[in-house]
């Protein structure tokens, strides 16, 4: 199969909706992970640039804002539509630009255009309330309103759901948004921008800026007073920098950051459903996902069985080209990641965890890094605290049931946990317990557009999704009548 882009993926910001160069005239290569080919050269978005969006996106501000709710929701419904119609030119790029499989990214596709359609429907039911003033004095109305224009700034993990999680409640809210994608990662969203001017959205609205000096392009619009919410995903430590940023205008903000969610198999799970959730919880995306399982903590009687089962399905993925028939796993990001996910096992491996399968980077081009189990993985190893973030499953046993609950939450993250149990008295226990902002039980896979996204702790703040995500993109005005 040949490894090109689908024809018609823009390679020029999308200002206001405008295909336009860079004021630089800049552009950067965007590579597939698998091959180290390049993809196309893209627009490299200039601080200028950032500032001209601003200018349109507050010119557009008032009128998209006034803007019908019905039509808002429109508008997102026709690009719902128009995300499908193209699907497979999505799957292709973000498959060739991220390296997760084909059918994977068919998976984001999907998820990430059902953000489009929720907050299609989300745009007629903002609403507000009334009450009367204990006293009997007046009436209290309560209105919502949107915060104004917004800055987004995504991962590479999930380029087109990581957006569309913002993208669609902004819209929806009434905010008029700048979208600057991962610089891994920019063509998905470049694509998108097309769909939205396909649809209608009006100039000014939405602009994407991809941009090789990430902090070139959003410090000043950082400062500047009419920018008005920033909605982050990524690293906790970009995050907190974006905070520092922020305070100083005491923007609105909403952080959606790392993760190290444990996985806990308790002695009376069923073993071989908790070995299909791990290898969702686990493997979904390469490991690559803020929500994958990254450490496993299994009570001893069970331990024996689960691991042996959770080896052989993984040692039976196949790596390779998303491309390419046959590929249950693609490359890793970049090699900068390779290395990170190498000198995790190194460590766990020589402070006396055993290797199970993996562990040895293949020859050949292309950021692969081969799935990989570890058990007898000590409590001091790294990776037990640090984010793998790669197809890294560790292993570790427990004997009670509080102690398996100190060391699940023995992080400073807080985003996802998982765990497996048939005892429903233990489900709620163990679910009220642990200090994470959703929780699988006997699930691997939480995500859902109905469902709010996000985590407590230093996996940060704020919700996407269901209706509390568009939340986020409005302001409570209290009214006294
Ligand atoms: P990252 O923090 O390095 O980059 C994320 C985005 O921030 C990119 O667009 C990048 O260009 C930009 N960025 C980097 N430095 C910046 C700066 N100084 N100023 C402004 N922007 C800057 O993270 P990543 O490696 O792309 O993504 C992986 C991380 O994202 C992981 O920690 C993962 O857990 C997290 N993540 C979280 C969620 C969630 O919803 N909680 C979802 C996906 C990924």
């Amino acid at each position: 199969m040949t490894h090109t882009l689908p024809a018609g993926v823009p390679t020029r910001l999308w200002l206001g909706g405008k295909l336009t160069d860079s004021s630089t005239g800049a552009t950067f290569p965007v590579e597939d992970p698998a091959t180290g080919a390049v993809l196309a050269d893209v627009a490299d978005a200039s601080a200028d640039d950032g500032l001209r969006a601003l200018d349109l996106a507050v010119a557009a501000q008032a009128e998209w804002a006034a803007t019908a709710p019905r039509v808002r929701g429109e508008i997102l419904r026709t690009a719902f539509d128009l995300v499908h119609a193209r699907g497979d030119d999505f799957a292709r790029v973000i498959t060739l630009e991220m390296g997760k499989t084909v059918a994977e990214a068919r998976g984001e596709v999907n998820y990430g255009a059902e953000f489009l359609r929720w907050f299609a429907e989300e745009a007629v039911r903002i609403g507000g309330r009334t009450a009367t003033a204990p006293a009997g004095s007046g009436r209290i109305l309560v209105t919502k309103e949107p915060v104004g224009p917004v800055l987004a700034i995504t991962p590479w993990n999930f380029p087109l759901a990581m957006a569309t999680r913002k993208i669609g409640p902004a819209l929806a809210a009434g905010c008029p948004i700048l979208v600057k994608p991962a610089a891994e990662t920019p063509l998905t969203m470049l694509l998108l921008g097309q769909v939205f001017a396909d649809a209608g959205l009006p100039a000014g609205v939405l602009s994407i800026l991809p941009a090789t000096d990430a902090a070139a392009l959003t410090g000043p619009l950082l400062t500047d007073a009419r920018l008005r919410k920033i909605t982050f995903t990524g690293s906790t430590g970009v995050g907190k920098l974006l905070v520092r940023q922020s305070a100083d205008r005491l923007l609105r903000t909403s952080m959606e950051l790392g993760g190290n969610a444990p996985f806990l198999v308790f002695d009376d799970a069923d073993v071989d459903a908790a070995v299909d959730g791990a290898m969702a919880a686990k493997m979904r995306n390469g490991g690559e996902a803020c929500t994958a399982a990254n450490r496993f903590h299994v009570a001893r009687s069970v331990a024996g069985e689960f691991t042996d089962k959770l080896t052989a399905r993984i040692a039976a993925l196949r790596t390779g080209h998303g491309l390419d028939d046959g590929t249950d796993l693609g490359p890793l990001i970049t090699a900068r990641q390779r290395a990170t996910v190498e000198a995790l096992v190194r460590d766990a491996v020589e402070r006396g965890a055993r290797v199970r399968t993996g562990g040895q980077i293949p020859d050949g081009p292309g950021t692969f890094y081969p799935p990989t189990v570890l058990d007898e993985v000590p409590a001091d190893a790294r990776l037990l605290r640090e984010e793998i973030f790669g197809p890294v499953a560790a292993i570790t046993v427990f004997d009670t049931e509080d102690e398996a609950i100190a060391a699940a939450n023995a992080t400073e993250y807080g985003l996802a946990a998982y765990f497996y149990t048939r005892d429903l008295d233990r489900a709620m226990r163990v679910a009220s317990a642990l200090k994470t902002g959703m929780v699988g039980v006997n699930r691997g896979i939480i995500s859902d557009v109905a469902a709010p996204f996000g985590g407590v702790k230093e996996s940060g703040f704020g919700r996407e999704g269901a209706a509390e995500g568009i939340e986020e993109y409005l302001d409570t005005k209290y009214i006294a009548l």
